[in-house]
């Protein structure tokens, strides 16, 4: 035996377990360590998988149990006494996110990070799963990037093969009653799962993800795979993503897939979509190929600290939207007014001067992924201001190359020299990239832009691309999307949710009205001036009382009825919008370079 054969089954869907059983080679009385990982790539959080894993067991040949010794939370011990050794186990699988498993009997999905103990001495060796179809589910089918044996048709249950240990985790598996569509870009087969009921107008997504497929692919030159996977868990409500080398694991509403009904709708919640689908297929060349040199290889085992998250989320950020003007979904003033709320979600809090993006980067660990109630006032995302930085990556080396190069160029050249030979990156590289494209030096003012903890200043480079940056209004209380307004607008400092009775507070900006009046998050509004709260009321209420005054105010913290005194002000001008001054020169910015 020369691989490692894992083996997966449903044990009860009722109680969401899976079953799986790992058989090994073994030396007999050479020790083997078994661990799972605590936290998985792309998602910068120590989880402690293991926490789910229920009644280990080891055997020998002939089901002879063998001593499974614990030594931490996530890692055990056994001494083999045959030439193969077997692990059993189930875990419990009920977190419908896209980081861990999940199980009932409507679906059922896992990553192998939180599924498949490693055996440490032997991660090297390539594995072979079985996914076991459920007796009781004769219509389930298997969708997942990991290689089909040469037994198993696509969609179907049986085996499946990965080189070692890490591709075997980086293949999560969705399996159950789905919907599925393919399309073909440049000779790849891509797939479009949707694990749940939906109403959407497949047709018309699978064409416009394509077109965004097509540009991610010609931009860095080619397609590092052989077919992609887009699988999604459709809820009530949710978003989100996890990249990975051949597949993406995305989360969305319902409602979020283009209305069959309305085929010209091109709806917020669409346009969201479609931008994250671009973002995670972005992620299959920079992160999951492109990566930080202390991602080379990686250590799952604890944290491991980096300070390129700006490139690296940011970057994606960037073109995750980018990629829909320039793919033709959306107009160029569209894409404008989706960076405005990039821009805005940087400047309106006060983070920006107090952290970098390096430091937000490499604190990820606790301040981006475990953010506080002060998160507006004390951290920056290493997301919206790293898009930020790209943008001005992207206009400095077009405006120093006089138009020869791009932010493309950069990325090219990170695929071809770090990228394809698997080499990690460090800050230098994109800094002596950009100087070579730029034929200046830049060292210092861009490390400026990543250590310091200050506002990126924009306006005068957009301006030589014709565009206009304006500090501008937010146009309602509850809304970070601005308006450029001379007359006042109220404005309140904290954002809220609807509930039952009044608002629930989830963000307060430090010294705004709301901070000022004691309100904190979770705090629920009921009363304003005796009027009762709502998400719509409080809004009218802002514009019909005059600014600046005192007005009583009722609210709940925890179970104690306080009072305090609150007013509205104007809006500062802390919001962002661009507007194109000078078309012939905003082209400059459109165009797309080819070499
Ligand atoms: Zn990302």
């Amino acid at each position: 035996m020369n691989h490692i054969q894992y083996h997966i089954c449903v044990a009860n869907s009722h109680s969401h377990l899976f079953s799986v059983k790992i058989t090994f080679p073994s030396n007999i009385n050479s020790t083997y360590t078994l661990s799972l990982p605590a936290w998985l790539p792309g998602s910068y959080m120590i989880r402690d998988f293991a926490k789910n894993i229920i009644q280990p067991k080891a055997f020998a040949q002939q089901n002879q149990p063998l001593d499974l010794i614990k030594i931490d939370k996530q890692t055990w011990q056994v001494t083999a006494q045959a030439e193969t050794t077997t692990l059993e186990y189930q875990v419990f699988a009920f977190d419908l996110s896209v980081r861990t498993a999940y199980l009932d009997n409507q679906r059922g999905f896992f990553n192998g990070s939180s599924t498949f103990l490693a055996i440490e001495e032997l991660k090297e060796l390539p594995c072979q799963l079985t996914i076991e179809q459920p007796e009781q589910q004769p219509n389930w089918r298997v969708a997942t990037g990991l290689t089909r044996a040469k037994s198993t048709e696509k969609y179907q249950f049986g085996e499946y093969l990965a080189v070692d240990y890490q591709e075997l985790i980086d293949g999560p598996v969705a399996i159950g009653d789905f919907d599925v569509s393919e399309f073909t870009v440049e000779g790849v087969t891509h797939h479009m799962v949707f694990t749940s009921q939906h109403f959407g107008d497949t047709e018309r997504l699978c064409r416009d993800v394509a077109k965004l497929c097509q540009h991610h692919i010609s931009l860095f030159g080619e397609a590092p795979f052989k077919e992609y996977w887009f699988i999604t868990h459709l809820q009530a409500k949710g978003f989100g993503g996890l990249e990975h080398k051949n597949s993406t694991i995305l989360q969305a509403s319902r409602f979020d897939l283009p209305n069959p009904n309305k085929p010209e709708e091109l709806s917020d919640n669409y346009k969201t979509f479609l931008s994250l689908c671009s973002h995670e297929y972005f992620h299959a060349w920079n992160v999951c190929r492109i990566k930080p040199k202390a991602f080379v290889p990686y250590n799952l085992q604890k944290e491991s600290y980096t300070t390129q998250l700006w490139a690296y989320e940011g970057i994606t950020s960037y073109y995750d939207d980018f990629s829909l003007y320039r793919t033709g979904i959306i107009d160029f003033d569209s894409y404008l007014a989706l960076l405005a709320k990039t821009a805005t979600r940087v400047y309106r809090g006060l983070g920006q001067h107090k952290l970098s993006v390096e430091d937000s980067s490499f604190y990820t660990w606790t301040k981006f992924y475990q953010q506080g109630a002060d998160a507006v006032n004390n951290i920056v995302s290493y997301y919206t201001k790293g898009a930020l930085i790209a943008l001005w990556l992207d206009l400095t080396i077009r405006k120093h190359s006089q138009g020869q190069y791009s932010l493309d160029d950069l990325m090219r050249e990170l695929w071809i020299h770090f990228g394809r030979p698997n080499i990690g990156t460090q800050t230098e590289d994109f800094i002596n990239i950009t100087n070579i494209l730029c034929q200046q030096d830049l060292t210092s003012q861009i490390n400026q832009m990543l250590t310091s903890a200050s506002a990126l200043e924009l306006q005068p480079l957009l301006a030589e691309f014709g565009v206009v940056k304006h500090f501008s209004k937010f146009k309602a209380l509850n809304s970070i999307e601005t308006v450029v307004a001379n007359q006042p607008i109220p404005y309140l400092g904290a954002l809220f949710q609807n509930k039952e009775l009044g608002v629930k507070i989830t963000s307060v900006v430090e010294n705004s009205p709301a901070a000022q009046a004691g309100l904190a998050v979770n705090d629920i509004l009921i009363a304003v001036n005796g009027i009762k709260v709502t998400e719509q009321s409080i809004q009218q209420l802002s514009e019909h009382l005059p600014l600046n005054k005192p007005f009583s105010c009722h609210y709940f913290r925890d179970d104690l009825l306080l009072t305090t005194q609150l007013s509205f002000s104007d809006s500062p001008l802390t919001g962002i919008s661009f507007v194109v001054s000078e078309e012939e020169k905003a082209k400059l910015w459109q165009k797309i370079i080819r070499n």
